[in-house]
């Protein structure tokens, strides 16, 4: 079962302002799950959260998160921008293929700058020096295995990011050479995460490996990032991860590994995206055409466009008709978006109520990666994104795209 954090009379409330489509987040659903996590690492006293901008760049949204206690995690300039218009002072710049003016504005703006590579060093010490804290990506190589029985989680081997173990312990040797003094770990080894035990695994390989990098570069790693990658349960039949247990699974291992060898006092840092606000957003769209041909379809007014996940990698996300929450799935369709590509499909074969024209479709599980992967193809526009306050008003937190912003980069004039 899943169920919508608004109902119908609300969502009529709020279109009879802001037409749809347009994105919903859920004020107290993003405030509760932040508190949790915070509960969950309590134990660790430099425990920081800094939030994966990229899943939603808004910084209403962003405000919210860093009350919460949150930094944010950039990856571009424009990401830099934003955390630093919000007033951050806590960011970790997390990027890769990274730009010379993305390093300079990263090193300006005091953000702790996680290498991808090796090659990296020597360009941000010729760029602005070798910042005091400075953080490296690791990359395990080969398969990375969740448990004994050897379930594989993804293929870190096959992925571009981070230094390999040998780069990883030598580029520690040339950075304290160069005189950094507070160093961090950070892998992204596996996304959307369906087992309890991704990071608990995880933690245990960096903890291991800052125990290696204390033995072979004599350098004392001071935090160990254990970036993004906790999933969501999308599908109605799936429970949510436990991030109390998840939580104790990594102070198991802290204990284990961590402690004993004299490094207890490392900072745990985290760069959750999807876990923070992916089910805090709704997608609220309209039916506005139905056909019948060898499959019944129901075209909305939302298409890929607003959410793309569906048509990029056939992702499931749960729909709810507005007032037809216990009515009988009756109907089998296919719901679809009005780009001239046959993927766009938020959903394929989908048992659900019967829809009418003017129904308003609820796409769930759309905080994260949901608008910020939007883009314009055939000339759609971008959806608004509106904030669902803790105390039940609303308050639109980014206007819709008009045709004017789609041609602003275009000169008619000398045509
Ligand atoms: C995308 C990304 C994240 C967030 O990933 P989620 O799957 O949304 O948790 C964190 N860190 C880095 C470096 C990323 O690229």
């Amino acid at each position: 079962m899943k169920t919508p954090f608004v109902n119908k009379i609300k969502l009529e409330e709020i279109i009879q302002k802001h037409p749809t489509p347009f994105h919903l987040y859920d004020e107290k659903g993003i405030r509760e799950n932040a508190r949790n996590l915070h509960k969950a690492f309590a134990w660790n006293k430099g425990f920081r959260e800094y939030f994966a901008v990229k899943a939603t760049p808004n910084p209403y949204i962003m405000k919210i998160l860093q009350e919460e206690g949150c930094g944010f995690d950039c990856a571009s300039y424009a990401e830099l921008v934003l955390a630093d218009k919000v007033g951050s002072k806590n960011v970790m710049f997390s990027s890769n293929v990274t730009p010379d003016e993305d390093f300079i504005l990263a090193y300006n703006n005091g953000a702790i700058i996680n290498l991808d590579d090796f090659t990296h060093i020597e360009i941000l010490d010729k760029l602005c020096g070798i910042p005091e804290t400075i953080s490296c990506r690791f990359n395990s190589g080969g398969d990375f295995k969740t448990d004994e029985k050897g379930n594989v989680m993804d293929i870190p081997g096959e992925a571009k990011y981070g230094f390999t173990r040998e780069q990883i312990i030598e580029g520690f040797k040339v950075l304290k050479a160069k005189g950094a003094k507070r160093f961090g770990i950070h892998a992204f080894l596996a996304s959307n995460t369906q087992t309890e035990d991704y990071y608990p695994v995880l933690a245990g390989l960096m903890f291991e490996l800052a125990v290696e990098i204390k033995e072979k570069a004599g350098v004392e790693i001071g935090f160990v990032n254990l970036s993004g990658g906790i999933g969501i349960p999308y599908e109605p039949d799936r429970k949510p991860n436990d991030i109390i247990k998840i939580g104790q699974g990594v102070k198991a291992r802290f204990e284990k590994i961590l402690t004993p060898a004299g490094l207890g006092d490392v900072d745990i840092y985290t760069e959750l995206g999807r876990f923070m606000l992916a089910p805090y957003g709704h997608l609220i769209t309209k039916a506005i055409r139905e056909k019948k041909i060898y499959r019944e379809y129901i075209g909305v007014d939302a298409c890929a466009c607003d959410l793309m996940r569906p048509a990029l990698y056939k992702a499931y996300h749960h729909i709810t008709v507005a007032g037809k929450e216990n009515a009988p799935l009756e109907k089998v369709y296919d719901v679809t978006g009005g780009l001239c590509e046959n993927n766009d499909k938020f959903a394929i074969e989908r048992k659900l109520p019967k829809i009418d024209v003017g129904d308003i479709l609820i796409i769930h599980d759309t905080g994260a990666h949901g608008h910020s992967m939007g883009y314009n193809y055939n000339g759609k526009l971008r959806s608004a994104e509106i904030l669902l306050c803790e105390n039940g008003s609303f308050k639109l937190i980014r206007r819709a795209e008009t045709t004017e912003d789609y041609f602003r980069t275009l000169d008619f004039s000398n045509l």
